[in-house]
């Protein structure tokens, strides 16, 4: 496209309460050549990647009078549309999502690899609105195989990496990180974070890590949700507990586990991570398609428990699925080992399987009954 022809095409989208003040200001967003169209974003968005756009394109003048507000490139007039966030972003979820509800709700994500940059995404495309991002991590290159973020973010926490799409997604959202494990995090700030509409999402890469979020969040009465993956990701599995009925934690559901769960106790071990073998879980494989078919079973359970008392919302999967839920992808034992053959057949979604309180769940704040203390 020769120069002259671009700025006579040139497409401005521009946020609807785009200060008037901004005209005296330089204009921030992106900027595509190819297409001749201009993204503004509004001058205070921290969205990585933004530019000043009197650089790279044809000079851009903003006006602003009782007409609203003109564009112009090199003295050419461009066409211009507005966009407003609050009714544009979502409105392909009306009548399925409150957006009113979802925008106050908060995610703690416990994770930010594989799964949880999966999950804090596709929660920000449902229009959550709070992030707080937990993981110690920096994003390396054989993580781009199944992470959400790519080689620009590489050597960078995968907290703020993550934090950036979210931020590409909804500028509005609000994120908050921290660069460390949870168990590390002052228990005040996750409180700090939380109200009763808040999930604790445990994607970590160790049960351990998940059994001391399940416990914090029963400990704030906050809705929990794990999500995990067995070897190679042939499958996974999901738990979850909000504070409305007596139910176990993750943390003592699991103690009882072993005689309730038709699987050998050393076939439970997750990909990704165990308490004793992390030198050969840097090499386990797993394909993103398969974890991600996991994770988005388990997303709607997270939005079945973000939205459990909106009286509009029709739950997914609440009420149908136990609390303790296996999700196979392939039951060929070429790739599960014999573990695979407790499915009858690839993509099983187990609904049955029980799971009690264990002995030490005498002391754990899951056997506390009411809501929001
Ligand atoms: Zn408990």
């Amino acid at each position: 496209m020769s120069r002259d022809s671009m700025q006579s095409r040139l497409m401005i989208w521009f946020p609807a309460d785009l200060d008037p003040g901004c005209a005296e200001v330089d204009l921030h967003g992106f900027f595509h050549a190819e297409t001749a169209q201009v993204v503004v974003i509004q001058p205070d968005a921290a969205i990585a990647g933004r530019r000043n756009l009197s650089r790279g394109m044809p000079r851009l003048e903003a006006r602003f009078d009782e007409q609203g507000w003109t564009f112009h490139a090199d003295g050419w007039r461009c066409g211009a549309r507005p966009y407003d966030l609050d009714a544009d972003l979502f409105s392909r979820h009306r009548g399925l999502l409150e957006l009113a509800s979802m925008q106050s709700s908060g995610v703690i994500v416990c994770g930010c690899g594989s799964v949880g940059s999966l999950a804090a995404l596709d929660l920000a495309r449902s229009g959550v609105g709070r992030f707080l991002l937990v993981d110690e991590d920096l994003l390396s290159i054989e993580n781009l195989c199944r992470h959400q973020c790519g080689l620009a973010d590489v050597g960078r926490r995968k907290v703020e990496a993550v934090a950036d799409r979210i931020r590409q997604i909804n500028p509005k959202a609000l994120v908050e990180v921290a660069a460390m494990p949870l168990e590390q995090l002052d228990p005040a700030v996750v409180a700090a974070f939380s109200d009763a509409n808040t999930l604790m999402l445990a994607c970590a890469d160790s049960r351990r890590a998940d059994r001391y979020a399940a416990r914090l969040a029963a400990s704030l009465r906050l809705s929990f949700l794990s999500i995990g993956l067995w070897e190679r990701a042939f499958a996974g599995e999901l738990f979850y507990w909000h504070p409305d009925q007596p139910m176990p934690c993750y943390s003592c559901a699991l103690e009882g586990l072993d005689e309730a769960m038709p699987v050998r106790p050393q076939s439970q071990r997750r990909f990704y991570s165990n308490e004793t073998d992390l030198e050969a879980l840097a090499f386990q494989p797993g394909l993103a398609i398969e974890i991600a078919h996991v994770t988005q079973i388990g997303l709607k359970l997270a939005l079945d428990l973000l939205n459990r008392n909106v009286p509009s919302y029709a739950p997914r999967l609440l009420g149908h699925l136990s609390q303790y839920t296996l999700v196979c992808n392939t039951n060929d034992p070429r790739i599960g080992g014999d573990a695979a053959e407790i499915f009858s057949h690839p993509l099983q979604v187990t609904t049955s399987i029980q799971v009690g309180f264990g002995s030490s769940s005498q002391s754990c704040s899951c056997r506390a009954r009411g809501g929001m203390d």
